[in-house]
């Protein structure tokens, strides 16, 4: 029964098309089960229907056509009920409702099961039978097994905005809605452009050649004309761009660079094979080496590979290929997977917007979209780009919602909230370099999150006091080893010079959990509560060593580093990484040749276990500060993985206990004379700002697209008024009500748009 089960999933996850898919699925389980029929029908919420989507039993003609009201005969009853209704003979069941449509008068037996996914009713399963009989319970626990895993499926497609599509949903045209993960802020409306790629990697039929010398001729003049457009590309971009967006294109122009990639497409040519099926076998093979690692960053990576190979690839068959043409008016880029080229190659003026029907919030693309303030919404997953071309679409960055072909009221609506932001940013920027100080006066100090080159955010914006976390494991993780102590001595006194007078944290290698590197293979059954973190580097101090050394040595000359240990848990730890610390400090002192001068930096721990939090008094003797990670305290604590979306809605730091806790950390702190940040995305979240203010917290640190909002938030309230607000909040029962209350108060006090913005 067990393998039969896994064969109908298998089988029906297989087919793409929902429609076919669920009709799969019937055939299936009418035949698995030795029944005389089996029906699936689809909830609309809308309309407050059970539609028939599919069936093999009953009548064909009734599919898309029978609709039964939620609250209407048997099938409406398992819905209601959330639970199966096993039935001997359903004309006599009391909730029984005839549809002389689907032709069921022979039918006597009933089994319906609800199909439910996170806690909301997406349609009912049925089973019926000629034959007078309640269906035994292995029969029953087969139905709602399948149930449960064909509901994930349904899912996906309900959130594709596929049952839209569906034709048996016969869905009147009009506005449709269709949800995406948000990738950058922001409103936009726009006529949907597809990117059509004329000619792709993935489509290429493999070719031998007859002339090896033209081929490689072919592939090297198709990389220089690659080469030179990304660098005209590159040039194009804003001088005010982050460095770690200009990053990118380095990053591009490196691949082309790479020896390794031209040497093995070379070798590939060499073997017999053309020049562009040399391309693919090569690129196919680094993407999916990309793809198999686990850390999303790192799979993002394969994207840029195949987005560069594909240049290439269109140089290498049409060596004279004209460039791309644009809309001359306002328009939203919708692609497969949306990469920096392609936003680079739009003008600028007209894009408002992008959708990448693939991708994440790490994609490049996301992380440009959100550097150039451009909304963008990531992975609607399986949505036909065709879907949106040409389409007017509204689209929300905040929450990832799309309209297409909006009604004009609806439309003209959304131009108003489109201006409204506008003002707002235009009055946040205007702000962006006071200092941070609320209307009663109340100093606090902001700093900025990163993993990259940070000199540009720290010269732009002055009021940005330092570095409150440089995430180190970037670096590590954008390499394919261990970063050697010179390269990792390069990287950090570079950041330490920008900026001499500003506070740089850096924190020590941090992976592990969710941030694997590729060189260190780590296989567990629970990541985030294994080999991560300062655990991993003092079990390999050799790791720790070099980097403590290239840290020191980088702050010869700078007093302004400050060396931070992650996911600390117990005193032994802190007292050990201090050893290692010490060792590295008295190396380098004796190769220096001004030892005198040189300083051992301050030493600070993150507080994201929640242990220690019983602890800090112990801690406080060994170390110099404290810096809260919000995000890994509200995992621990709430014993809920924080990238696990299935229980993504009980991960919410605004949970009472979280916020009682971190008002324990700060008065503690106090206490104990230690300075202390928060630099998890409570920090940079409107809401969290003003209740971490109100603690008594002072130092926040949060991505650089933060700043300029949290400054906002800050110079717009009195200190003693979100004091008040804490005070009411404590005395709330649960995360939403707080999240709530505190977004009441924001509208109050004329932040109400950034209510959205910080959701
Ligand atoms: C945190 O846990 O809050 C934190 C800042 O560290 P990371 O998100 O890198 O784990
Ligand atoms: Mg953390």
């Amino acid at each position: 029964m067990l393998t039969t089960l896994k064969q109908i999933v298998q089988e029906v996850s297989r087919t793409p098309e929902l429609d076919a898919a669920l009709n799969r699925l019937v055939t299936l389980v009418k035949k698995a089960m030795e029944v005389d029929s089996c029906s699936i029908y689809l909830a609309n919420y809308d309309k407050q229907q059970l539609i028939l989507a599919a069936t093999n039993g009953l009548d064909q003609g009734a599919v898309g056509k029978v609709r039964i009201g939620f609250y209407e005969g048997v099938i409406g009853l398992v819905g209601q009920r959330e639970e199966p209704l096993n039935i001997e003979n359903v004309h006599q069941h009391p909730h029984f409702k005839h549809y002389p449509e689907v032709k069921e008068e022979n039918y006597n037996a009933f089994l319906g099961t609800p199909i439910i996914y996170q806690r909301k009713v997406l349609g009912v399963m049925t089973i019926q039978q000629t034959q007078m009989r309640r269906f035994s319970p292995d029969e029953e626990a087969f139905l709602v097994t399948l149930a449960t895993q064909i509901a994930l499926e349904i899912a996906n497609a309900n959130m594709l905005g596929e049952l839209i599509q569906s034709e048996s949903m016969a869905q009147p045209s009009g506005p449709q809605m269709v949800n995406g993960v948000p990738g950058a802020s922001g409103l936009a409306m726009g006529i949907g452009v597809t990117w059509n790629q004329q000619v792709l990697l993935s489509t290429l039929v493999n070719r031998r050649h007859q002339n090896e010398a033209y081929e490689i001729i072919a592939y090297r003049d198709a990389v220089e004309i690659t080469r030179a457009e990304v660098k005209a590309l590159s040039l194009g971009l804003d001088e005010s761009l982050p460095d770690d967006i200009k990053a990118i294109f380095t990053m591009y122009d490196q691949l082309l660079d790479a020896n390794s990639l031209g040497r093995e497409v070379e070798k590939r040519i060499k073997d017999g094979w053309n020049a562009a099926t040399s391309l693919k076998l090569v690129v196919e093979d680094y993407a999916a080496r990309f793809k198999a690692m686990q850390d999303p960053y790192m799979q993002e990576r394969a994207v840029d590979i195949i987005d560069l190979s594909n240049r290439i690839l269109g140089y290498i068959l049409n060596p004279t290929k004209k460039p791309r043409q644009f809309p001359d008016k306002p328009f939203i880029l919708v692609a497969d997977e949306i990469t920096a080229s392609m936003l680079a190659e739009c003008p600028s003026d007209m894009l408002q917007g992008v959708i990448s029907i693939n991708g994440s919030q790490n994609s490049h693309a996301a992380i440009l979209a959100r550097a150039l303030g451009i909304p963008a919404i990531m992975g609607i997953a399986s949505i036909l780009p065709s879907l949106l071309d040409q389409k007017t679409l509204l689209i929300d960055g905040y929450s990832g919602a799309i309209t297409i072909s909006p009604e004009p009221q609806q439309a003209r609506e959304f131009k108003q909230l489109i201006a409204e932001e506008q003002n707002l940013n235009d009055r946040i920027d205007a702000l962006s370099n006071e200092p941070s100080i609320t209307l009663d006066h109340h100093d606090m100090h902001l700093y900025v999150n990163t993993g990259l080159v940070v000199k540009q955010e720290l010269a732009d914006n002055t009021n940005i006091k330092g570095v409150g976390l440089f995430r180190t494991e970037i670096p590590f993780m954008q390499s394919d080893h261990f970063p050697p102590e010179q390269a990792q001595y390069e990287l950090y006194r570079s950041i330490l010079q920008a900026s001499p007078d500003k506070d740089i944290t850096m924190r020590t290698l941090d992976v592990g959990g969710d941030k694997p590197l590729s060189y260190l293979p780590i296989v567990e059954d629970n990541p985030f509560l294994g080999w991560r973190g300062i655990r991993i580097t003092l079990d390999q101090p050799e790791i720790f060593l070099v980097q403590a050394r290239a840290m020191i040595r980088a702050s010869e000359d700078y007093t302004n580093l400050q060396i931070m240990l992650p996911m600390i848990t117990t005193i032994s730890e802190v007292k050990e990484a201090k050893r290692l610390l010490q060792q590295a400090f008295f190396e380098v002192k004796e190769e220096s040749n001004d030892p005198h001068s040189m300083m051992m930096p301050k030493l600070g721990i993150m507080l994201e276990v929640p242990a220690v939090v019983y602890q800090l008094p112990k801690f406080a003797e060994h170390v110099d500060f404290f810096s809260v990670g919000s995000n890994d305290l509200t995992q621990y604590l709430l014993a809920v993985d924080r990238n696990n979306p299935r229980v993504s809605s009980l991960y919410n730091s605004f949970h009472p206990s979280v916020l009682a806790v971190l008002q324990e950390i700060v008065t503690q702190a106090y206490q104990l004379n230690r300075p202390i940040t928060v630099c998890g995305e409570l920090a940079g979240d409107p809401a969290g700002a003003v209740l971490l203010m109100a603690m008594g917290y002072e130092k926040l640190s949060m991505n650089a697209h933060n700043i300029r909002k949290i400054n906002w938030v800050i110079r717009s309230i009195e200190l003693k008024h979100s004091q008040q607000l804490l005070a009411d909040v404590m005395m709330l029962d649960n995360p939403n009500e707080v999240k709530t209350y505190v977004d009441t108060f924001l509208e109050t006090h004329g932040l109400g748009g950034l209510v959205r913005a910080g959701a």
